[in-house]
C-alpha cells in the first residue's frame, strides 16, 4: 500500500538540496518502510505521470537527488542491516561497514562520505574511495539486489540473472580507466542496476560480498621534492600492486600537490620545507610491517626520507589522520572566505596520461590568477584539481577550464566522471564523452523500462 505522503513545505525544505548545493522543488514526499510501499509509490507515479526522485542523505556532488518537481521518496525508513551480508538500501554505509568490522570482517568500498551517505546509493553510484586501488569500486562487492523498477515491479538480480531479450542493448565500450560515467555495459541484470544513479530503479535490499580484515595495516606520508620522482616511485607501487609480487603492494596511494601540502602546513608541523609534493600510502600485511622494502624503494626514487610519517601506533594515525584532513578542511574555510563555490575535477585517465593531465592541472592557477589546489587517488590517475575562484568572472573562467579540462581528459581516453557520476550538472559532458548514438542507446533503454520518463528526471539524460 502506497504511504501517506508528507505534503508540509517545512519539512519537504530539508530535502531539496545536496552538497553540490543544487536546489530543487516537489509537491509531496513518500518515506516508504518496506519493498511493498515502494513498489506502490513507484507504480502510482509511472500511473500518474508524476515525477519522482529517490533520495536518500544528499550527499551527491551532482545534483542527482534533487528533485524537479513532483514526488520525493526517501529511503531513510529501509534502514534494517538483515544479517552480517544483507542489508536494506538506505543503511548508513559507515554503519555497515562498522558491523562487519565486529565480526573480523570488511566491507572495501570506501568514499570519503561512508559516514554520510547510504549503502543503496553507493551502489547506484558504483562508490569508490581510496582503497578502491587495490579492492575496485562498490560493483565487484555487490552480490546481488532486490529492486523496484519504475513501473512498480520487483525484481531480484544477481550475476546469472539475464537482462531481459526485449530491453534494448546498451552495449558501448567504457573508458579503460575507473569510471562513474553512464549506463554500465552489462551482460547481466544486476551489473546494470549498480551505477545507474536512481534512474532505472530503487534498490530497496543488497546482498554483499566480504573480504577479511587484514592482521595490519601500515599507513605513511612520504615527501618528494620533484614531481618526476614520485611519479617514477607511483609507478613501482602499481606495477608491484597490480602483479601482486612482494612486499611493496599497496591498497591505497593518494597524492597532494603542493598547494595541498601548503595546507597540511597549516596545521600540522612536521612537513619539510623542500616537500612540494606528498604521497598517502596504506599498506595491508599479515601482522609484520614490511616498513624496510619500502624504505628502500623510498630511497630509491628520492623521497626525502627523514621526514616520512609512519603510522603504526594511535599517535601516528592521530599525526595522518591530521594530514589526511588538513586539505579538505583548508579548502572548505577557502571557499567560506571566497563566498564563492569550488568548482572540483573528477576526471581519470590512462597511466600513460597522467604527467599529462598534471601538468594541465598546474598550469591552471597561474593561468586563471586564481588559487588551485589538486590532491586525490593518484594510484588510480584520479586527482581532484579544485579551482577556488574568488568572484563571479573568476567562477565563470573556472568553469570554461573545468570543461576544456573534461575534454582533454576524454582525448586522453580517460572519463568525465571517475566516482561521484553524472547527475544533473555533467549530462553535457557525459554525451562528450560517449557520443549522441550511445546517448540514443541510453534513452531508449529508459524509454522501455520508465515509458513515462518520471524516475531521476534530467539526471543522466536531459529526458524526450
Ligand atoms: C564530502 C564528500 C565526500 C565524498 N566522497 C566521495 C568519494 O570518496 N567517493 C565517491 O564515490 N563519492 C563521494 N561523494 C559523493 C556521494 O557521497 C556519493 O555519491 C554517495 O553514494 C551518495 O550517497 P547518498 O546516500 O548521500 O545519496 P544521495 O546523494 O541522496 O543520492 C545519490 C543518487 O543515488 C540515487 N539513490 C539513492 N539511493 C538509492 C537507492 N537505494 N536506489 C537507487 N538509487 C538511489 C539518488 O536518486 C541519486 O541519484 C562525496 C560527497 C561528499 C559531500
Amino acid at each position: 500500500m502506497k504511504p501517506d505522503p508528507v505534503t508540509d513545505p517545512a519539512i519537504i525544505e530539508g530535502y531539496l538540496v545536496d552538497a553540490s548545493n543544487t536546489r530543487g522543488h516537489a509537491e509531496a514526499l513518500y518515506r516508504p518502510r518496506n519493498t511493498e510501499e515502494v513498489a506502490a509509490v513507484m507504480a502510482a507515479a509511472q500511473a500518474a505521470g508524476k515525477p519522482l526522485t529517490i533520495t536518500a542523505r544528499r550527499t551527491s556532488t551532482t545534483g542527482a537527488p534533487v528533485p524537479r518537481g513532483g514526488w520525493l521518496l526517501s529511503t531513510e525508513k529501509l534502514d534494517r542491516i538483515v544479517s552480517l551480508e544483507e542489508c536494506e538500501g538506505g543503511v548508513l554505509l559507515g554503519e555497515y561497514q562498522a558491523e562487519v568490522a565486529r565480526a573480523g570482517k570488511l566491507f572495501p568500498p570506501d568514499p570519503t562520505s561512508r559516514h554520510e551517505c547510504t549503502l543503496g546509493a553507493a551502489i547506484a553510484c558504483n562508490a569508490s574511495g581510496a582503497r578502491t586501488f587495490h579492492y575496485g569500486p562498490t560493483r565487484p562487492w555487490v552480490a546481488a539486489v532486490e529492486c523496484v523498477l519504475p513501473d512498480g515491479r520487483v525484481v531480484e538480480a544477481d550475476r546469472s540473472t539475464p537482462i531481459p531479450p526485449d530491453w534494448p542493448s546498451i552495449a558501448w565500450t567504457e573508458p579503460e580507466v575507473k569510471t562513474a560515467a553512464g549506463y554500465f555495459p552489462a551482460d547481466n541484470l544486476l551489473d546494470l542496476l549498480i551505477g545507474q544513479e536512481g534512474t532505472l530503479g530503487l534498490i530497496t535490499r543488497a546482498r554483499l560480498h566480504l573480504a577479511p580484515q587484514p592482521p595490519g595495516v601500515l599507513s605513511l606520508v612520504a615527501f618528494f621534492a620533484d614531481r618526476t620522482a614520485l611519479l617514477a616511485f607511483v609507478e613501482t607501487a602499481r606495477r608491484r600492486q597490480r602483479t601482486g609480487s612482494g612486499d611493496l603492494e599497496p591498497r591505497a596511494l593518494e597524492y597532494f600537490g603542493p598547494r595541498a601540502l601548503d595546507m597540511v602546513r597549516a596545521r600540522v608541523p612536521d612537513v619539510p620545507a623542500a616537500a612540494q609534493h606528498g604521497l598517502f600510502c596504506e599498506i595491508e600485511h599479515d601482522g609484520e610491517a614490511p616498513l624496510e622494502a619500502w624504505w628502500d624503494a623510498l630511497e630509491a626514487h628520492e623521497a626525502l626520507v627523514d621526514d616520512v610519517i609512519v603510522a603504526e601506533d594511535d599517535l601516528g594515525r592521530a599525526r595522518l589522520q591530521a594530514v589526511r584532513h588538513a586539505v579538505p578542511a583548508g579548502i572548505n574555510e577557502r571557499v567560506v572566505a571566497n563566498g564563492m563555490p569550488k568548482v572540483g575535477t573528477d576526471f581519470a585517465v590512462p597511466d600513460a596520461s597522467l604527467a599529462e593531465i598534471m601538468d594541465a592541472y598546474e598550469r591552471v592557477g597561474p593561468e586563471l590568477g586564481f588559487d588551485t589546489v589538486c590532491f586525490g587517488h593518484i594510484g588510480d590517475n584520479h586527482l581532484h584539481l579544485n579551482m577556488l575562484p574568488t568572484n563571479p568572472q573568476e567562477l565563470a573562467a573556472a568553469k570554461t577550464r573545468y570543461a576544456q579540462l573534461a575534454r582533454q581528459a576524454v582525448a586522453l581516453g580517460g572519463t568525465v566522471s571517475a566516482e561521484h557520476g553524472i547527475g544533473k550538472l555533467k549530462r553535457e559532458l557525459l554525451a562528450d564523452m560517449v557520443g549522441d548514438e550511445v546517448m540514443g542507446r541510453f534513452g531508449a533503454l529508459k524509454e522501455h523500462l520508465d515509458p513515462a520518463w518520471v524516475l531521476g528526471r534530467g539526471t543522466l539524460l536531459a529526458g524526450r
